[in-house]
């Protein structure tokens, strides 16, 4: 496989020197990974005195190193690089690095990463709110989060503080400079690091006291800034500086070398050391503290040993066979020269890249409209249908612009009159079947476009799967384009006449795929399907809804469900009608609980990654919904007996657990209260004026109209 060539600013801080700062060597062997496989790299460091006077690799050969003075001088002269990379990574603790990261947010063109070499400092400081070099505000603007820790950390990351696209991106080592050196080993085991309070109680515990134990056994520890007044053993030799080049050479003398993690790394778990990774590179084998995560990484027992108590060091020391020590040490050295090298990471960075790019596409829209803070807009294909115009008025309510794309097959522009002389409202008439002007941009795509009654969509069966399949291709196309979010309005009958009940959604269903109700039921699963695969292949946020029997007022007097019919029937003094027995049942939700549900799901900021029932769990047979409606109407209509359609489902009743769950959603509007506010709307003249129209007239799209959509 061929991987493209990336061009990439990082701004850290710093590569030039590795005085004082583990982040010199994280970006060095990561950049060496980088020029190793073909990507190039200019790296921006601030210029201070303190790196300027300490500068241990001032001409790197694997990338381009360019110093600044101020933010001034960064935006003259590396703003059109900033401008132009493929991605821009900006590191933590950047000098001035809000305003840094302000700069590459507004103005890279490329993706805008930030590698987070301090996670759990990082989210210790945002807390607080100050992390000087990172402002809450501008994680959810990042494509991508690299963070040195992984493990439950990301989700943090997302949950709490909005990250878009974090990933775990741990240190590397340089495997060129850590390696294995023939040596006798000088020392049972060692320790190279800084002193850090948080540490020392570790260190006492896991190699001081291993040395007062062990007499006969010799250790060292190296590193500065040790306060006076520690107890050294007799045994443990002290070397107080060991510049990098001495490293290799220095693991290569230890039996065993000591891992003890600092305080907040141990509590956020999933945070490799660099020193870990070193000593593994150079086959030393490696005693450790315990950690979450730590076990994933190099396995215990395997690849490295793990100790909380004196006595598990002592008895590694003294115990252990030397051809385990040595298996030991080449287990961790494989693993880690596989999965933890600067050309490994530089391998994850073109997965996470490409990838990144791919959300960014997606939320282009979005995250543009929220920095200009307009409205979202939605498209609501099918909005003049029952369903439809009460999702316009919602969100119309809601201060959204609305997009209502209908072909009047159905839907009536009665539905919309309150609507009309919104300024945020438009229509489009067209049939979703046919491609959509590319001028539409929106953040939303309700796809609601397909009649839902039998009598409905079997008058043009053909033309009922058509508006399924290809209405729901081209909107997810819409979508994919957009960056927008869809929502596809699917259906109980998804589950056919279903031999489960009530029906959950990993319920397959059972459905004749050639009779008479499969154009819709056959259509919603198609749709359905690519639903998912979009959310595969082209990741567009994709919600499906599995819609059961919904009622209310606005429904089409001719709309031939039962809930209309009966209620028509009743008020008009006409005979009930009940197709079979009327034992089947149906569970019947109210129109505005049902809209509710839609919007939590469009909304919910999780995809879901699976359909879910939308729906009133009361249950009812048809006789009980006969006799109810007599009752609440006071009709003396008789029940007269038809027969029963074919394929009629007997029984449906959603199960709504995940509804709940997901979405917190419930239905509020019992049957009795629903039917009620149906009914009256039904008696009134509303219902009176609600044309009849099975297929009017095609208009023709007007191409101007379209055009200003997008304005
Ligand atoms: N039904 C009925 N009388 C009618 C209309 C429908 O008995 O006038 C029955 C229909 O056979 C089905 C149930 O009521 O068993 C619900 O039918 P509807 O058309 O409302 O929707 P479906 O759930 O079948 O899609």
């Amino acid at each position: 496989m061929t991987v493209r060539s990336f061009d990439l600013v990082v701004l850290g801080l710093s590569l030039s020197s590795s005085w004082g700062n583990g982040h010199a060597t994280t970006f060095r062997a990561l950049l060496r990974g980088l020029a190793a496989r073909g990507h190039r790299v200019l790296f921006l460091e601030r210029d201070v005195p303190w790196y300027a006077e300490n500068r241990d690799l001032p001409d790197p050969d694997f990338c381009t190193l360019g110093l600044y003075a101020s933010l001034e001088d960064l935006e003259q002269r590396y703003l059109a690089d900033i401008e132009a990379a493929d991605a821009v990574i900006v590191g933590s603790y950047v000098p001035d690095g809000i305003e840094v990261l302000d700069l590459v947010l507004e103005r890279a063109r490329g993706i805008r990463a930030f590698y987070d070499i301090d996670t759990p400092v990082t989210l210790a400081k945002l807390e607080k709110d100050e992390a000087g070099y990172l402002a809450r505000r501008q994680i959810p603007e990042l494509d991508l989060y690299l963070s040195f820790s992984g493990g439950p950390v990301l989700e943090r990351l997302a949950r709490e503080f909005g990250a878009r696209n974090p990933q775990a991106f741990y240190c590397a080592v340089d495997e060129t400079r850590y390696a294995p050196l023939p040596a006798a080993p000088t020392w049972d085991l060692g320790y190279l690091g800084t002193y850090s309070p948080d540490r020392q109680p570790a260190l006492e515990r896991l190699l001081l006291e291993p040395a007062r134990r062990l007499p006969h056994l010799r250790f060292v520890v190296a590193g500065p800034q040790y306060p006076d007044g520690i107890d050294w053993p007799a045994n443990v030799e002290r070397i107080e500086h060991l510049s990098p080049a001495e490293h290799a050479a220095f693991y290569a003398r230890q039996r065993f070398t000591l891992n003890v993690t600092r305080a907040d790394m141990i509590k956020a778990g999933h945070s490799p050391s660099v020193r870990l990774f070193e000593a593994a590179a150079c086959c030393t084998p490696i005693i450790s503290d315990r950690w979450e995560g730590l076990g994933d990484l190099l396995p215990e027992g395997r690849a490295i040993l793990i100790a909380d108590q004196t006595e598990q060091v002592v008895s590694a020391l003294t115990e252990i066979d030397e051809p385990v020590r040595l298996q030991i040490a080449e287990n961790a050295r494989a693993i880690v020269l596989g999965a933890h090298t600067g050309i490994a990471r530089a391998a994850e960075l073109e997965r996470h890249l490409p990838a990144a790019e791919r959300a960014t596409l997606r939320d282009t829209s979005s995250s543009r409209r929220s920095r200009r803070s307009a409205p979202l807009t939605a498209l609501i294909a099918g909005g003049a249908g029952f369903l439809g115009s009460y999702l316009c008025e919602r969100l119309i309510g809601e201060g959204r612009r609305v997009i209502c794309l209908d072909s009047f097959r159905t839907g009536t522009p009665e539905n919309l009159r309150t609507l009309e002389r919104d300024p945020r409202f438009s229509l489009l008439e067209a049939d979703v079947c046919e491609p959509l002007p590319s001028s539409i941009e929106v953040d939303r795509i309700y796809n609601l476009a397909c009649p839902a009654s039998p009598r409905h969509y079997q008058a043009d069966p053909i033309h009922t799967l058509m508006t399924s399949v290809l209405g729901a291709r081209n909107l997810l196309e819409l979508a994919r384009a957009n960056g927008a979010r869809l929502l596809q309005a699917s259906t109980s009958e998804v589950y056919g006449d279903p031999d489960q009940h009530p029906q959950q959604e990993s319920y397959w269903g059972n459905v004749n795929p050639i009779g008479i109700r499969a154009c819709y039921d056959e259509g919603k699963r198609a749709a359905e399907t690519l639903c998912f695969d979009y959310l595969r292949l082209h990741r567009v946020d994709v919600r499906v809804a599995r819609i059961f029997n919904t009622y209310g007022p606005r429904m089409r007097p001719d709309d031939g469900r039962i809930v209309s019919n009966l209620i028509v029937q009743a008020l008009s003094g006409r005979p009930l009608t009940v197709y079979g027995t009327g034992a089947q049942t149906r569970s019947f939700c109210y129109v505005t609980d049902l809209i509710d549900g839609l919007v939590r799901l469009m909304e919910v900021p999780e995809n879901p990654q699976t359909p879910i029932n939308i729906g009133n769990p009361e249950e009812y047979t048809i006789n009980e919904l006969a006799r109810l409606v007599t009752s609440l109407t006071g009709s003396t209509s008789p029940i007269v007996y038809e027969p029963l359609p074919a394929d009629d489902p007997q029984w449906r009743r959603p199960d709504i657990t995940m509804a709940r769950r997901v979405l917190g959603w419930a239905p509020r509007t019992s049957v009795r209260e629903g039917l009620a506010a149906t009914i009256a709307w039904f008696a009134g003249p509303a219902a009176a004026s609600a044309v009849i129209r099975i297929q009017p007239p095609r208009r023709k799209l007007k191409p101007a109209a379209v055009a200003g959509l997008s304005a």
